[in-house]
């Protein structure tokens, strides 16, 4: 673990504009950081940070990405459009993306494999909900997730990540603790390790997610399996998000 830089990465959700992109471009073109930095705007905002950023160290992602290639599904968007206006990471699977839009680990193993044939790293979320945190199956719960949506996928000279997401943690204030972070990355690392194999699984980033914000950043970097953060509100103020990313 921690061969490389830590990935940090900011999901905008539905927020963000003109000024927030504006803030942002000019917030990170004045500073030099440690980390690799990715941000998620919402779609119609990829091509144009993309551009902004070009010769930057900040990657330019996609919130979700369509399981169709081309033909007719209105409203979708591919994963080939998206790299070719500059996107170089798609996050699949977010639990708002489950729990709104009803996708699951067969819509999310569709949406992996277009990702990685357009050359883009899908960012895989994954997490359980406060009932099956309590229940005690939240193992039970990410071992579907990565298997369902993980097997059969073909990595090979390809980046990938994983974002590890309770879902009461995210927009709760309430993150969990480091200790019990490292706890879940562990496992999610050894099962890595049996979808794939050690080699491959050293190269796939396991990142922390839900109320991340400066004060606990560092705490959760410091954790052996904590390859990197995925940072929701607090990645909108663009000060606060420059202030986690330094910390890394
Ligand atoms: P949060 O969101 O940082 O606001 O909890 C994280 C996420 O949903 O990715």
């Amino acid at each position: 673990m921690k061969e490389r830089p830590p990935l940090v990465v900011a999901n905008w959700k539905l927020n963000g504009g003109t000024d927030l992109i504006c803030a942002s471009v000019a917030s990170f073109l004045r500073q030099n950081f440690r980390v690799q930095i990715g941000i998620a705007p919402p779609y119609v905002y990829i091509g144009n940070m993309a551009n902004f950023l070009r010769n930057s160290q900040i990657m330019i992602g996609s919130q979700n990405v369509s399981k169709f290639e081309s033909g007719a599904f209105t409203g979708e968007t591919s994963a080939q459009m998206l790299k070719e206006v500059g996107c170089e990471f798609c996050l699949i699977g977010h639990s708002e993306r489950r729990q709104v839009f009803l996708e699951n680990n067969a819509s999310c193993h569709t949406k992996i494999s277009s990702t990685l044939s357009a050359g883009l790293m899908p960012i895989i979320c994954i997490g359980e909900n406060a009932q099956q945190h309590e229940l005690g199956l939240t193992k039970h719960i990410l071992y579907r997730q990565l298997h369902e949506s993980l097997l059969g996928q073909n990595i090979k000279g390809q980046q990938i990540a994983i974002a590890y997401e309770p879902i009461w943690a995210i927009g709760s204030g309430k993150a969990a603790t480091p200790e019990s972070v490292q706890e879940v990355h562990e496992y999610i690392f050894n099962e890595l390790c049996t979808i794939f194999d050690e080699e491959s699984a050293k190269n796939i980033r396991i990142l922390y997610g839900g109320s991340v914000n400066k004060n606990n950043a560092a705490q959760l970097l410091a954790m052996p399996n904590v390859d990197g953060l995925l940072v929701g509100g607090a990645s909108l103020d663009p000060e606060h998000f420059s202030e986690i990313c330094a910390l890394a």
